[in-house]
């Protein structure tokens, strides 16, 4: 099973003619309103996939939405926090008729899971369970330390990058999963320093993906699909990926559902709720 420690948004997405520039007021010419957070993303795509996943998160008051969503995805939300005080993580997405956007998030609740809530959450798994967070969330570093005195394994998607909350967290990290503006940054951070790590898997958007790990490196070549919206692409890789290995799949296995899987995303507009279940996947690799 998967524990994951990770955002939930209300993505609020103002489609626009253009993106307004400093000092500019502009009118959208639609709106829309969804379930979002890479940790969000993330869980809806292991248990889309099949994968067991706890969600460890919090919420304002008032979004019961939210968890129904997860729920009906099932995702379980025994482990999501409602806050009476502060509000549900906000994502603010601008997108301009060109397919330009420009988003600004809100952390809210995200930035208020407590210790004893990450060690609850810990304590309910097995030792050879796997903890995934995302940079998105407070307390992620506490998490990492207690899961692996647990026996937990550890993944981590570690956007939006920030070297300074990173890199500390590398040695307690067995998978780390960039994107490739990501793995630019890590390389940025890192300088001339080697870089180790167990496990290192990077996702180039049309491009495919890559896993490096110590005994073996594994490319897969994106699938030929009509792309509509990439937002969670990378989410669903990883959600899938890891649902898959953890069910038992081999790496190569994995790469190559998790791919699929991204690939029928983003011929669907929206986040969380195009992310596609393994029945959709399997009839879309039979052709
Ligand atoms: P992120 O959303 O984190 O930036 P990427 O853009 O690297 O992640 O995309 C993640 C994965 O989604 C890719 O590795 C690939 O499998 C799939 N993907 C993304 N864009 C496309 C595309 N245009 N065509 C096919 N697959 C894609």
């Amino acid at each position: 099973a998967i524990l994951n420690l990770g955002s939930i948004n209300v993505d609020r997405a103002y489609h626009l003619k253009s993106l307004p520039l400093p000092g500019e007021t502009v009118t959208a010419l639609s709106e829309q309103i969804g379930l979002g957070g890479k940790g969000a993303n993330q869980s809806v795509a292991i248990a889309r996939t099949g994968g067991s996943v706890v969600h460890l998160g919090a919420i304002g008051h008032g979004d019961g939405w939210l968890t129904d969503f997860l729920q009906s995805a099932k995702v379980d939300t025994g482990h999501v926090h409602l806050r009476k005080n502060v509000q549900t993580g906000q994502a603010f997405v601008m997108v301009g008729e060109d397919g330009e956007n420009s988003i600004v998030l809100s952390q809210g609740a995200n930035a208020t899971l407590t210790t004893s809530e990450i060690s609850a959450a810990i304590a309910t798994m097995a030792a050879y369970d796997w903890l995934l967070f995302q940079n998105e969330t407070n307390g992620i570093a506490e998490a990492a330390r207690l899961a692996r005195a647990h026996g937990m394994k550890v993944a981590f998607a570690a956007a939006p990058f920030e070297a300074s909350s990173v890199l500390p967290l590398l040695p307690l990290i067995d998978l780390l999963a960039l994107n490739e503006v990501e793995h630019a940054q890590l390389q940025a951070a890192c300088g001339d320093q080697p870089i180790t790590l167990p496990a290192l898997l990077v996702t180039s958007g049309a491009r495919g993906a890559r896993y490096v790990d110590h005994t073996q490196s594994i490319a897969v070549e994106a699938l030929t699909v009509t792309a509509v919206d990439t937002t969670a692409a990378g989410d669903t890789f990883l959600g899938t990926f890891l649902a898959c290995l953890d069910g038992g799949d081999d790496v190569r296995q994995s790469l190559h559902y998790a791919n699929a899987a991204a690939a029928l995303k983003v011929t669907l507009k929206g986040a969380a709720t195009a992310i596609p279940s393994r029945q959709d996947v399997e009839s879309f690799l039979k052709g």
